[in-house]
């Protein structure tokens, strides 16, 4: 699977997001012969969200991915994959839902197109890198390590949940970590809803919401936002905003058939407890880049990204190695710009190639 003429590779991609998928694909069309390591399949991984094909893969509908319209997709899935990972509504011959793409059926084909472009992937987690000297090394668990003359790493981020199994219950039915993702959904139109956190994730959830909701009840631990200030104004002005001020959710309500019914909240001041009724439950608490295997190896900043060293490019603190998507990005945090930054640190590291003499 993993072999060259040399047995060191052009480039090593790690990540299997939208940054990964067209980071292979510009890299396999510039006929660098990418290896992809797109995570392993484990529970571990399950349980932190951190399998392959990323965040998206545990997303529903992604309606603002540019390029796919509400439509019949069923013909062009069948034909775009094969069987084995074809979703199962074309298989099974159900009914289509009447979405534009799914995030499954989205990395799917971004997968597909950068096989189809001669990409190779291994379905393994690289675990240590050696960057101290070139060729890099990258160790696997099950695939042993390999020497690569440039890494572009892509292993996003995960979102921060808060850990009550009644979230884990409802989660893509009525609990998310994402309103831009699925604010829009019926079930949350002209209903109730409630976002947690404080910072400027959570208002700018909680303002988004507004335009499907009727009402956004925001929960948060203290009775001062860490929003920004400007942010802060906006959440406080909005009449379709409600503070929760020092709340926690202590468990999410509800039911198989409906999913989220509503949210017991615990006062964190020593107050009752009280439960309101809501159809969904942001979490706007935050993210964790998935960065624990780079630690002391390429400069982070204080919250574990990666921090890419030059204006505009995908360049870290190691030369040959480059970052993109939400690993190296704590403000987009969009599967559109995470491509776009995949575009980028395939282009980066094709130039670094040729100015090294490489390829
Ligand atoms: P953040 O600033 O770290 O805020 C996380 C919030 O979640 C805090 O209010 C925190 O409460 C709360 N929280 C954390 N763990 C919690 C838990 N277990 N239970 C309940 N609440 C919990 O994260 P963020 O809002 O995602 O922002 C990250 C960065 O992106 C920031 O630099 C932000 O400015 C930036 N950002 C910018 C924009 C924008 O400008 N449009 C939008 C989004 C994000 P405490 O306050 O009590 O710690």
């Amino acid at each position: 699977m993993a072999e060259t003429k040399t047995g060191i590779q052009n480039v090593v991609i790690v990540g299997s997001g939208p940054a990964g998928w067209t980071a292979a694909i510009y890299c396999a069309r510039a006929n660098l012969n990418p290896l992809v390591v797109e995570g392993a399949v484990t529970e571990e991984n399950r349980m932190k969200g951190t399998l392959p094909l990323g965040q998206l893969n545990l997303t529903t509908e992604v309606e603002n991915f540019p390029g796919f319209p509400s439509g019949h997709l069923r013909d062009y899935l069948s034909t775009s994959l094969p069987e084995e990972r074809q979703p199962y509504w074309i298989l099974d011959k159900g009914k289509q839902p009447a979405h534009g793409i799914t995030g499954p059926e989205l990395m799917e084909l971004m997968r597909q197109q950068a096989v189809n472009f001669g990409a190779r992937i291994i379905t393994d987690d690289v675990t240590h890198v050696h960057l101290t000297k070139r060729p890099f090394q990258l160790e696997t668990i099950e695939n042993g390590s390999f020497e690569a003359h440039a890494v572009i790493i892509a292993t996003g981020a995960r979102a921060n949940w808060l850990g009550l199994p009644s979230e884990e219950r409802f989660k893509n039915n009525g609990v998310s970590a994402c309103a831009v993702c699925d604010g829009a959904l019926p079930r949350f139109r002209n209903k109730e809803l409630v976002v947690v956190g404080g910072g400027d994730s959570a208002v700018e959830e909680a303002s988004y919401l507004t335009k499907f909701a009727s009402k956004v009840y925001l929960v948060h631990r203290r009775d001062k936002l860490r929003a920004s200030k400007i942010m802060e104004k906006r959440a406080l002005e909005n009449p379709k905003i409600e503070m929760c001020w020092n709340s926690g959710v202590e468990e999410v309500l509800g039911n198989d058939a409906e999913g989220v019914t509503g949210v017991r909240l615990a006062s964190t001041t020593g107050g009752p407890s009280r439960e309101i009724k809501v159809t969904g439950m942001f979490l706007g608490i935050g993210h964790t880049p998935n960065t624990d295997f780079l630690k002391g190896s390429v400069e982070l900043d204080e919250k574990g990204y990666i921090v890419w060293k030059k204006m505009m490019r995908t360049n870290t603190s190691i030369d040959g190695v480059f970052a993109a998507g939400d690993v190296a990005d704590n403000n987009y945090r969009q599967a559109v710009t995470a491509a776009g930054s995949g575009c980028q640190a395939a282009l980066d590291a094709e130039r670094w190639l040729a100015a090294e003499g490489i390829h």
